[in-house]
C-alpha cells in the first residue's frame, strides 16, 4: 500500500473553535498582532510548537492512574529509570520538569565564566543557560545547515573542520563540553548523521574532553539515519538510537517532544562525580532524584511514551507526514528549507513576500495573514524573534506539527489556506513594532500594520 495512515484510531476527541473572520479580526487586534499572545481557544489549527502539545496514547493515560506519588523511591521512578537505562545504556539517569531544567545543572556542573561551548546549533534555551554559566555559546553547523536550498541529507551535522580548528585556537582547557544537538531545532529540524556523531566522539577522545547530546529528537534522528544513511536501512530504530547514546557521555532531554508527554525532561550522564554534583543541584531546586519536579504520574507517562516513540510505524508515519506539508507547499511554488524537517516546515517568508524589507516583519506577516485566511497559528522565526541589529541569514514561519494530534484533513486545510495567502501575497502588508520589551521580545511584543 502507498498511502500512509496515522497508525493510532481516536478514542477521546476535543473539539476545536471555528471561527468567523469578524471574530478572527477581533481577536488579532486584541492580541497586538502577536500570535503569542492569542488566546488558544480562538485557534483553530495550532502550529506553534511541537513542544508538549502531542495527544497521549491510552496506554500513557491507563500509566497515569498506576502513578505512585511516594516522595522517594516511587514505583514510577523505578518504571521511568528502567526504560531509560534500557532505551540509553546510560547510567545515571536524573528526572527533571523539562529540557532547560536539565540544561541549567548541566551548565552549571560544568561550565565556568570564559569558556566555550561549542555544538552544530544551539536551541535557545540552551544558548541562554549557557551564557548564564559565564561560557560562551558557539555554533558549527555545516555552511549546507545555513542555506535554505540545500538538499544535503544530515544539513544538521556538525563542521569537523571548525571544531578541530576551535580546539588549536583556544585550547582544551576552554571546552568543557561539545555539545550535538538531534535533530537539529534551530538549523530547521535537520538530522546528524551516526557518521557525523562519530566524527565529533572522536575529536572529542583527541582532547579528552566530554561529549554530550541535546537529544530532544533522538528518535526522529534516528529514523532519518535509517532511510537517508548509506548501510543503515537494514538496522532497527532501536539498534541506531542505542548507538547514538552509545556515542556519548551524556545528554539533556526534553520529553515533551520524543517522550511524547506534555511536561518532563531527563538529565543522562556516565561519569559519577558530575553525576553526584547535578542530583545535588536537582535537589535543590527540582525536586529529590526520584521525581526532580514531576508527579509520580508524569513519570509513568514518560516511561510509556519512550517506549512508543522507538515505534516505527509511529516514525514512518511521523516523519512522513511532516513532508507531506511540504510537498504540497513545494508544488504550488512556495519556497521552504529543504529538505522538510522532522517537526516542522519552515516557509521562507523572505521569497514569500519580497515587496517586504527585513525591518517590515516578512515573516510576522505572513503568520498574521495565515491567521486572519483560516484560524492557523504559526510561528515567526526571523528579525523578530531574533532582534533588530543584525538580521538573520534567514526569515521564516514555522510550521511546527504536533504529534499524533492533527489528521491528513487537517494538513491539508494547513496546506489550503497557504496556497490562498500566497497567491494574493502582494497584498500582504509589513508591520512595525509598537511596543517591546527589552529581551525575548517575540513573546508579547504588539505590533501595527504599515499602510
Ligand atoms: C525544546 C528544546 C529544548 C528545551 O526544552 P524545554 O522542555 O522546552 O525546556 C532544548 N533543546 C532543544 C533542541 C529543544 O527542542
Amino acid at each position: 500500500m502507498k498511502t500512509v495512515i496515522e497508525p493510532f484510531r481516536i478514542k477521546v476527541v476535543e473539539p476545536i473553535q471555528m471561527t468567523s473572520p469578524e471574530h478572527r479580526e477581533a481577536a488579532l487586534r486584541e492580541a497586538g498582532f502577536n500570535l503569542f499572545r492569542l488566546h488558544a481557544e480562538d485557534v483553530l489549527i495550532d502550529l506553534l510548537t511541537d513542544s508538549g502539545t502531542g495527544a497521549m496514547s491510552s496506554d500513557q493515560w491507563s500509566a497515569i492512574m498506576r502513578g505512585d506519588e511516594s516522595y522517594a523511591g516511587a514505583t514510577s521512578y523505578f518504571h521511568f529509570h528502567d526504560r531509560l537505562l534500557e532505551i540509553t545504556g546510560i547510567e545515571h539517569i536524573l528526572p527533571t520538569h523539562q529540557g532547560r531544567a536539565s540544561e541549567r545543572i548541566l551548565f552549571e556542573v560544568m561550565c565556568k565564566p570564559g569558556d566555550i561551548v561549542p555544538n552544530n546549533n544551539h536551541f535557545d534555551t540552551t544558548r541562554a543557560n549557557v551564557e548564564h554559566s559565564g561560557a560562551k555559546a558557539l555554533d558549527l553547523v555545516i555552511d549546507e545547515g545555513r542555506h535554505a536550498e540545500s538538499t544535503h541529507p544530515f544539513k544538521g551535522n556538525m563542521d569537523i573542520a571548525k571544531l578541530e580548528r576551535l580546539f588549536e585556537d583556544v585550547g582544551r582547557e576552554k571546552i568543557p563540553l561539545v555539545m550535538l544537538t538531534i535533530t537539529n531545532n534551530s538549523g530547521g529540524g535537520q538530522p546528524v548523521s551516526l557518521e557525523n556523531i562519530r566524527a565529533v566522539r572522536a575529536v572529542c577522545d583527541r582532547h579528552g574532553v566530554p561529549f554530550f547530546l541535546d537529544a530532544c529528537r533522538f528518535a526522529e534522528n534516528a529514523w532519518f539515519i535509517k532511510q537517508r544513511e548509506p548501510g543503515q536501512s537494514n538496522r532497527s530504530v532501536r539498534e541506531i538510537v542505542r548507538e547514538q547514546f552509545d556515542l556519548c557521555d551524556g545528554a539533556t532531554i526534553s520529553a515533551k517532544k520524543d517522550g511524547l508527554v506534555n511536561i518532563g525532561g531527563v538529565l543522562l550522564m556516565r561519569g559519577h562525580a558530575i553525576a553526584q554534583r547535578a542530583s545535588n543541584l536537582l535537589i535543590l531546586t527540582e525536586g529529590f532524584v526520584s521525581y526532580g519536579g514531576l508527579a509520580g504520574r508524569d513519570l509513568e507517562a514518560m516511561a510509556q511514551g519512550f517506549e512508543e516513540v522507538l515505534h516505527e510505524d509511529y516514525l514512518h508515519y511521523r516523519i512522513y507526514s511532516t513532508g507531506y506539508l511540504a510537498a504540497k507547499l513545494r508544488d504550488a511554488g512556495i519556497a521552504i528549507v529543504e529538505p522538510a524537517g522532522g517537526h516542522a516546515v519552515y516557509v521562507d517568508a523572505s521569497a514569500f513576500c519580497p515587496h517586504i524589507p527585513a525591518n517590515q516583519y516578512p515573516g510576522q506577516a505572513v503568520a498574521v495573514a495565515l491567521y486572519r485566511e483560516a484560524g492557523i497559528r504559526t510561528c515567526e522565526i526571523g528579525t523578530v524573534m531574533f532582534g533588530g541589529e543584525t538580521p538573520p541569514a534567514m526569515e521564516l514561519v514555522r510550521y511546527a506539527i504536533p504529534r499524533r494530534v492533527y489528521t491528513q484533513s487537517h494538513i491539508d486545510y494547513v496546506a489550503e489556506a497557504t496556497i490562498e495567502v500566497f497567491k494574493r501575497r502582494e497584498t500582504l502588508k509589513g508591520m512595525r513594532i509598537t511596543e517591546a520589551p527589552p529581551v525575548l521580545r517575540h513573546f508579547t511584543a504588539r505590533f501595527a500594520e504599515l499602510e
